[in-house]
C-alpha cells in the first residue's frame, strides 16, 4: 500500500472511559494492547477515569476496542466506555502521558450502571444474604444519577438518605477493603428499600419476594404491568402475546410504534436476531442502552404487533438487579416502553404512575427508593461499524461528551421536539437526559427541573443561553426569559455545528442537513439544507426546491398532503384531474376540491424544503402511506423496503443556479415516481430508487461546493440505507463524509450545535 492510502485510511479512535481504572493497572494494560496491535497515541488518567487516542487503520482500532472489556485487569471496573473515530493527528509512537487536568473527582456526576457480575452473583446465590435482592449494589454498580439531589455524592444527598444501614452494611460500608466501602446506595433485605406488587387502584396485593413471583404471574398470564425501575416506570407485557399487546396498543393509543424489548440474556437475543461484534459490545455494555438489531425472520418468538412491518427490533438486556430477577424468574421476551403517555417524560413517582398509568395497567410493581432525576432508556445503532447514539440518556447521561476545543460557560437550551440541553465546561459538555416533547406540561416540568439540577450539579450560572431561531418553541422563549444575552442559532446550522464539534471538524465544510422542520433565515421551513461554514459563519449554498405543505403543521402527520403540495407545484390544477392517479383515491371528493382551493389561493399552505416532507410525499406515491401515527413512520417504511432488493440506478434530477443558492429540483424524480406508480412498479424498486438518488444529489452538490469534507446531519440520517449509501458514494468521489457518533443526529443534538455557535465568528 502507498503511503498516501495509508493515511487515507489511518484513523483515530478516542475512547473516554469511566470508572475504578485507576491504580489497577488499567494504564499498563492499554499500552501492552497499543504495542500488540501496533499503534500510536497515548492513554492518560483524567478525573474519574481515562481517555484513550489510538491511530491505525479502522479494522485494527476495532479490533483493540473489543479486547479493552474482556481483557481488563481483574481489578478494573468499566462504568462507561464512549468511543468516536476521528481524523489522526499523526502520533509518532504510543505513551502514558501524565495527567494534565486536575478535573475533580467528587464533581464527576456519574449516570447509573448495570450490575457488575459480583453483584449478580451475590443475588442468585441462596447462601447469600443478598440472595434475591432487587437492590443490591456496590461501588462498582448500581444507581446513581437516579437518586442524586445534590453533590458532593453522598448519602444523605441521595433518596437512600432516609434508609438507615444496618449494622452489616455499615461494616461493609466503613470497610476500605469491602467491595462496598463509601457505596453510598448500599443495601440489603434487612435495611434497604422494598418492592410491592398493587393491583391497578394501588392496592398492595404483596410484598418481597411474593412481589416478585405475582409480578412475573400476573405478566405470564398475559396481564399488562407497570414496574418502577432505575429511571422511571416501564410497561412490561410478554412480547409473545398478540392479544395483550393489541390490548396495550389499544389503551395507550399507540398504533403502530415500535415497542422495545427486553430479553433475558445474550443467547437468546442471538436466536432471534442477527448480531455483529460491535452490537453484541453495546448491547452487554455497562450503558445497557436499547439497540436496534436485524431480525433474523418474522417467524420468531416475537409478537407481529410488537414492531409492525419491521425488521428490526430494539432489543435491550436486564440493566438492574431486580430486571434480572425478573427475566430470570420469566424466560422469555417481555415489550418495556416507558411508562408515560405519548410524548410525555417517562413517570418517576408512583404518583405520577397512578394517574398516567391507571388506566392502562393491570399492576404495578414499585419500591420505596424515589427516584429523584428520570432517565429514559438510550438507543443506539450501529451504522457502518460504529455505535451511533439516537438517544443519549439512561447510562450516558450526565456525563460530559470531551471536545478538543473549549467551549464558553453557557448554557444551551436545545430544541422543541426530542429536546436535550447542554452546559459547558471548558472542553466538556454535559448534556442532559432525554427531556421529550416541549409539548406537554409534564415535558416542561421536567426540563425546568432538570436543567434546575444540571445547574447546580456542576455550579454553572450560566453568562449567556443559547436557542433555537423559532420564535415559537418553548425553549425559544424560556431562553429570553432568564435575563442573560440571548443568542438565536438557526435550526440546522445547529445541527451542522453539532456533527462538526464531536468529530473534531474545523471549518469550512459543506455541511448536508435534512430534517423534518427548522425555522429557516428567511422565515420559511427549511430541511433539505446544504451550508457552506466558515470560521464566519454559514452560508445558505444550496437547497431543495420548495413546495406548500397543504395544511402547514398538518401535512406531518399525513404524508398524502405532502404528495399532494409537491403535484400541484409540478403539475398545477390539473393533477387534480389524473384519475388514474392512486394518490388522489386517498382523498374524499369533498377533500378534493377544499385542497384544490387551498392550493390555487395559496391558503393556509407554507412553503417548505424540507427533505423529511419528501421522504413522505414520496411514501404517498409508493405505499399509498396516507396517515403515519408516529414520527419518521413513513420514512422508515421507505427505508425497510430497500433491504427487499438492489439496484444502482436512480431517478433524475436537475440543479439551477436562484438568487445566489443552488436549487435542487426533484421534480424529475417524481415525475418518474408518479409514472412508476401509474405501470404499478415494485415499491421496493421505487424506494431504493428515491435513496440513491437522494444520495448522488449530495455528491453533485459536493462537486459544486469543492469542500473536503462533508457533514452529514439531521433527522433523516438516522435512515441507514441513506447514510451508509451517501457515505459510500461520497467516499468514491474522493470526499471525507463525517456523521454523528456520540451525539444524536435529530433533534437531540441540537444543544451541542448552538453551544458551538458562540465559538464562531
Ligand atoms: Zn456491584
Ligand atoms: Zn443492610
Ligand atoms: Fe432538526
Amino acid at each position: 500500500m502507498g503511503e498516501l492510502q495509508m493515511k487515507a485510511t489511518l484513523r483515530r479512535l478516542k475512547i473516554s472511559i469511566y470508572g475504578a481504572v485507576q491504580g489497577v493497572g488499567f494504564r499498563p494494560f492499554i499500552y501492552r494492547l497499543a504495542r500488540r496491535f501496533d499503534v500510536s497515541g497515548f492513554v492518560m488518567n483524567t478525573g474519574a477515569g481515562v481517555t484513550i487516542e489510538v491511530e491505525g487503520s479502522e479494522k485494527t482500532l476495532e479490533k483493540l476496542l473489543l479486547a479493552i472489556e474482556p481483557e481488563q485487569p481483574p481489578q478494573s471496573h468499566i462504568y462507561s466506555l464512549e468511543y468516536s473515530y476521528l481524523d489522526p493527528v499523526g502520533y509518532q509512537a504510543f505513551e502514558v502521558r501524565t495527567s494534565v487536568n486536575s478535573e475533580d473527582k467528587s464533581a464527576v456526576m456519574l449516570p447509573d450502571i448495570a450490575p457488575c457480575a459480583e453483584c449478580l452473583e451475590e443475588v442468585f446465590d441462596p447462601k447469600n444474604r443478598r440472595y434475591r435482592y432487587p437492590f443490591t449494589n456496590c461501588t462498582n454498580c448500581g444507581p446513581r444519577f437516579s437518586i442524586i439531589k445534590a453533590l458532593p455524592y453522598d448519602r444523605a444527598n441521595t433518596s437512600m438518605g432516609s434508609f438507615h444501614m444496618c449494622e452489616q452494611c455499615q461494616h461493609e460500608y466503613d470497610d476500605p477493603e469491602n467491595r462496598r466501602f463509601h457505596a453510598q446506595p448500599n443495601a440489603c433485605p434487612c435495611c434497604g428499600p422494598h418492592i410491592e406488587f398493587w393491583d391497578c387502584t394501588t392496592r398492595k396485593i404483596s410484598e418481597e419476594d411474593k412481589a416478585l413471583r405475582d409480578i412475573c404471574e400476573a405478566i405470564r398470564n398475559g396481564k399488562i404491568v407497570a414496574i418502577k425501575g432505575i429511571g422511571g416506570f416501564h410497561i412490561v407485557v410478554d412480547a409473545g402475546n398478540e392479544d395483550a399487546i393489541k390490548q396495550l396498543r389499544e389503551r395507550k393509543h399507540r398504533e403502530e410504534k415500535p415497542f422495545a424489548v427486553l430479553f433475558p440474556d445474550l443467547s437468546t437475543v442471538q436466536k432471534q436476531v442477527d448480531l455483529d461484534e460491535i452490537e453484541k459490545r453495546s448491547l452487554v455494555s455497562s450503558e445497557a442502552p436499547i439497540v436496534l438489531l436485524r431480525r433474523k425472520s418474522f417467524h420468531d418468538r416475537i409478537a407481529p404487533n410488537v414492531a409492525p412491518n419491521n425488521p428490526y427490533l430494539g432489543i435491550l438486556l436486564p440493566f438492574s438487579p431486580l430486571h434480572h430477577l425478573l427475566m430470570h424468574e420469566l424466560h422469555f421476551p417481555v415489550v418495556a416502553t416507558s411508562g408515560n403517555l405519548s410524548n410525555d417524560p417517562i413517570c418517576k413517582t408512583e404518583e405520577q404512575a397512578k394517574s398516567a398509568l391507571g388506566s392502562i395497567v393491570d399492576y404495578f410493581l414499585v419500591h420505596d427508593r424515589p427516584i429523584i432525576n428520570r432517565s429514559d432508556d438510550s438507543i443506539v445503532r450501529v451504522i457502518e461499524r460504529r455505535e451511533m447514539v439516537l438517544r443519549r440518556s439512561r447510562g450516558y447521561a450526565p456525563l460530559p461528551v470531551q471536545l478538543d476545543q473549549a467551549l464558553p460557560d453557557c448554557v444551551a437550551v436545545g430544541g422543541h421536539l426530542k429536546n436535550t440541553f447542554a452546559l459547558a465546561k471548558n472542553n466538556r459538555v454535559f448534556i442532559s437526559q432525554h427531556n421529550g416533547d416541549l409539548e406537554t406540561k409534564e415535558s416542561i416540568n421536567a426540563f425546568s427541573d432538570n436543567l434546575n439540577l444540571f445547574c447546580s450539579l456542576y455550579q454553572n450560572s450560566p453568562k449567556s443561553v443559547l436557542c433555537d431561531l423559532h420564535p415559537d418553541y418553548y425553549s425559544t422563549r424560556f431562553a429570553k426569559k432568564m435575563g442573560v444575552p440571548v443568542i438565536q442559532v438557526q435550526h440546522h446550522y445547529a445541527h451542522a455545528l453539532s456533527c462538526m464539534a464531536e468529530n473534531s471538524l474545523n471549518p469550512p465544510t459543506l455541511s448536508v442537513v435534512w430534517d423534518g422542520t427548522g425555522w429557516g433565515l428567511d422565515e420559511t421551513i427549511w430541511g433539505g439544507e446544504f451550508l457552506k461554514i466558515t470560521r464566519a459563519g454559514f452560508k445558505r449554498f444550496a437547497h431543495m426546491r420548495p413546495f406548500p405543505l397543504l395544511g402547514g403543521e398538518k401535512a406531518i402527520r399525513e404524508p398524502r398532503r405532502s404528495a399532494m403540495g409537491l403535484l400541484f407545484e409540478i403539475f398545477g390544477s390539473s393533477v387534480f384531474s389524473y384519475t388514474h392517479l392512486k394518490l388522489l383515491h386517498c382523498f374524499s371528493g369533498e377533500e378534493l376540491s377544499i385542497f384544490q382551493t387551498m392550493l390555487e389561493r395559496h391558503l393556509n399552505s407554507p412553503y417548505c424544503s424540507s427533505v423529511g416532507r419528501l421522504f413522505d410525499a414520496a411514501s404517498a406515491l409508493i405505499c399509498q402511506r396516507e396517515r403515519i401515527s408516529f414520527e419518521g413512520q413513513a420514512a422508515m417504511e421507505l427505508e425497510f423496503l430497500t433491504s427487499e432488493t438492489q439496484n444502482d440506478n436512480r431517478y433524475d434530477f436537475s440543479v439551477r443556479e436562484k438568487d445566489g443558492a443552488f436549487v435542487i429540483d426533484w421534480e424529475p424524480i417524481f415525475k418518474g415516481l408518479t409514472d412508476d406508480s401509474i405501470r404499478g412498479a415494485a415499491p421496493a424498486l421505487m424506494s431504493v430508487l428515491f435513496h440513491n438518488t437522494l444520495a448522488d444529489i449530495v455528491v453533485a452538490i459536493a462537486q459544486k461546493a469543492s469542500e473536503e469534507a462533508v457533514v452529514l446531519s439531521g433527522g433523516c440520517f438516522q435512515n441507514k440505507y441513506l447514510l451508509e449509501k451517501t457515505i459510500v458514494r461520497l467516499k468514491k468521489e474522493g470526499y471525507r463524509p463525517y456523521w454523528h457518533q456520540r451525539i444524536p443526529t435529530n433533534d437531540g443534538g441540537i444543544a451541542l450545535g448552538q453551544m458551538t455557535a458562540a465559538t464562531m465568528g
